[in-house]
């Protein structure tokens, strides 16, 4: 009986899945092509079926760390052949490494590629070398962070980092944005950084503070300036988006 109970689950699960193939035909593995592959930000199991499927079909995988995507493939239990790519890869060897493949995956260390990490250059060079691109979307951290800000997202200002100097013309135009403004800040300058924001805004400006997203230590703080800063003093390890409400 437990064997009927597994068998007609398997069946269900191959069924659905064989009814995406017909929809989406995902894993027709065309020449030229580049596959821009999401991954986890710290949950794996926000690893979504397709990108599974496309990192296993395709020939290579190119990667920021040959060692954080080993970590993820091995946890998924299949293996492939990994390139590092990463941002100090001279654009010459990029270019020499496309022509000697047909079908490629890019995984950064975490979340989309290209988003705040090195994926951008290789997908600018790939298409001058006249290949397709094609997304595997899925987690972004600023997205997730986001999408639990209680915030207008309607529209939104994405900054990025925050750059190590030169920060006034970024904390005036948070300063200024009617929209709802999101940048990603690093465990050692976070304190710091919000300590400078604190200057520019006004002191009831509502800001979230999205630490270790999807992770054990997941928290997420809500308030102002003022109210945040000792939380986050008593623990300010880890990754952090930081999402501020537009004035
Ligand atoms: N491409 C990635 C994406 O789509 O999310 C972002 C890469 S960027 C190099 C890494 C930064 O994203 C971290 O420094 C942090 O600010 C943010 N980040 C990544 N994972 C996070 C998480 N689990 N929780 C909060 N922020 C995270």
């Amino acid at each position: 009986m437990i064997t009927g109970i597994i068998l007609s689950f398997k069946n269900a699960v191959i069924l659905s899945l064989s009814k995406n193939r017909q929809n989406t035909k995902f894993l027709v593995m065309n020449d030229k092509t580049l596959y821009i592959v999401a991954t986890p930000i710290g949950n794996l199991g926000d690893i979504t079926a397709r990108a599974l499927e496309t990192l296993k079909a395709v020939e290579v995988i190119f990667c920021e760390d040959t060692r954080q995507t080993l970590k993820l493939l091995s946890h998924f239990e299949f293996s492939k052949k990994l390139i590092s790519l990463h941002q100090h890869t001279d654009e010459q060897r990029t270019i020499d490494l496309l022509t000697e493949y047909k079908s490629i995956a890019y995984v950064s260390d975490a979340g989309t590629p290209g988003i705040s990490d090195p994926g951008g250059r290789l997908v600018a060079l790939a298409i001058k070398a006249g290949w397709k691109i094609v997304p595997i979307p899925g987690v972004s951290a600023v997205i997730a962070a986001l999408s639990i800000s209680g915030f207008p997202t309607d529209k939104f200002l994405f900054l990025g980092f925050m750059p190590h100097k030169g920060k006034t013309k970024m904390m005036e135009t948070i300063k200024n944005s009617n929209m709802t403004i999101c940048f990603y800040e690093s465990t050692h300058r976070i304190i710091k950084t919000l300590e400078e924001l604190k200057k520019y805004l006004e002191p009831t400006r509502p800001i979230v503070v999205a630490r270790e997203l999807t992770k054990m230590f997941e928290t997420v703080y809500r308030g102002t300036l003022e109210e945040i800063i000792p939380e986050l003093e008593k623990q300010s390890k880890g990754e952090f988006v930081v999402v501020v409400a537009g004035k």
